[in-house]
């Protein structure tokens, strides 16, 4: 019988948070320590929709036509891993939240597929339903989980309020690793499990600094800085919390676990890639993924002999960035950015080390910068006409949206 697959994705989840000494996770830490874990694993978006469509088609946003959180539908030609798990016979159920709204396409080829709001419905409230769902599955089945717990505003219990700071994000998290460990229980030796989560997050480290930047923002508001101070003004725009409007290394750099059968302890320090996924769960399962994706598997990296190092395409499209998106390419040592039409930059990363990404280089690399920039045009060039959707389609998106305080 070929495995089961649990892919669980925690909302805003940073690899730092969950591979770093600093949050107890210990359900989590079990798989790291079993399976493999990819270190420096590369989200395709930092914006919720864009980033699963990457994850569940293996292909980057301009192929898979999801550019953005309202407005986007999937393209209808490309496969999703749900369809190719179908096809082999596996029982495909999707329980997801947040933005991830059948309109937008991206539950495509599901089985079952079921979405709750994201801060009406905590997965604390409806852990036990999954469970038991779980216990009734019919072999071989897929399941995609997607819980918001460590989404702002950050709440953990026992009292569950609102938190927007450091401290808040990782009780958030300690908390949902500890109810995790019932679904865990459930899923069986012939399961593998894979956890990562869609992007990062930024926060503020106290209390303090969250006041600094509402501040900041104000500041900018009453005053246009923009126009008068182009340098101050951007910044007090780098003071920002959550995640969707840039590309630092806090915001692209997600867990990537896989564990089960078939996988041996190894923890692998390359980069890989969201849309390395789908094709690497295909080659696990037995599973055909489509001719054409932007991601290969990793299995090469799991059992040896390595892969050639490729680099890694994304972007930055949050609500408030439309008509300004920044697209970016990153290796493990360096990161080029463009933002709209203006001037790119070049940062250097240090091999998945402390990055500076603050001192541009664009112009000191020109070899490196004609590199990436010719890879970025070629993932561009791959772009499909942008998929809209029908006006009752985006008045479901829109009032999501609002309630979950995007708009
Ligand atoms: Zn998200």
């Amino acid at each position: 019988m070929p495995p089961n697959v649990f892919m669980l994705v925690i909302d805003s989840l940073r690899a730092d948070a969950v591979f770093g000494p600093q949050v107890a996770t210990p359900n989590i830490d079990r798989y790291i320590e079993a399976g493999a874990a990819f270190r420096q694993c590369v989200c395709s978006s930092t914006t919720t929709t864009p980033s699963f469509s990457s994850i569940l088609t293996g292909c980057y946003p301009p192929r898979h036509g999801v550019r953005g959180l309202q407005g986007y539908r999937l393209n209808s030609a490309i496969a999703t891993i749900a369809e190719a798990f179908s096809d082999t016979g596996y029982q495909t159920h999707a329980e997801v939240t947040g933005p991830l709204l059948p309109e937008t396409g991206i539950l495509r080829g599901f089985d079952e597929a079921r979405h709750r709001p994201g801060y009406k419905a905590p997965f604390f409230g409806w852990r036990d339903e999954i469970c038991n769902r779980m216990q009734s599955y019919t072999d071989p089945w897929f399941l995609l989980l997607h819980i918001w717990e460590v989404h702002r505003p950050y709440r953990s219990p026992p009292d569950f309020n609102k938190r927007r700071d450091k401290a808040g994000y990782e009780a958030a998290l300690a908390a949902t690793d500890e109810y995790l460990q019932p679904l865990f229980d459930v899923a069986g030796d012939n399961t593998i499990v894979v956890i990562t989560g869609d992007h990062g997050e930024d926060y503020p480290n106290s209390e303090l600094g969250l006041q600094k930047v509402r501040w900041a923002r104000r500041l900018r508001r009453a005053t246009k800085l923009g126009s008068w101070f182009p340098y101050l003004d951007s910044k007090l725009a780098g003071q920002e919390i959550g995640h969707g409007f840039a590309l630092y290394e806090h915001l692209v750099r997600v867990p990537l676990v896989l564990a089960g059968p078939g996988l041996a302890a190894t923890s692998v320090e390359d980069q890989v890639r969201h849309v390395d996924l789908f094709p690497t769960l295909a080659d696990l399962c037995g599973v055909s993924a489509p001719a054409v994706l932007d991601g290969r598997s990793l299995r090469p990296l799991i059992e040896g002999p390595g892969l050639p190092e490729e680099p890694a395409y994304m972007e930055a499209v949050g609500v408030k960035l439309a008509g300004n998106r920044i697209v970016g390419v990153r290796t493990p040592d360096w990161k080029l950015l463009r933002r709209g039409n203006g001037r790119p930059s070049l940062y250097k990363l240090d091999g998945g080390g402390p990055p500076n990404e603050r001192r541009n280089l664009y112009s000191r690399y020109p070899e490196v910068t004609g590199r990436l920039e010719e890879f970025l045009e070629r993932v561009q060039s791959s772009a499909v006409s942008e998929s809209g959707m029908t006006t009752e389609e985006e008045s479901v998106v829109e009032q999501h949206l609002r309630d979950l305080g995007y708009l």
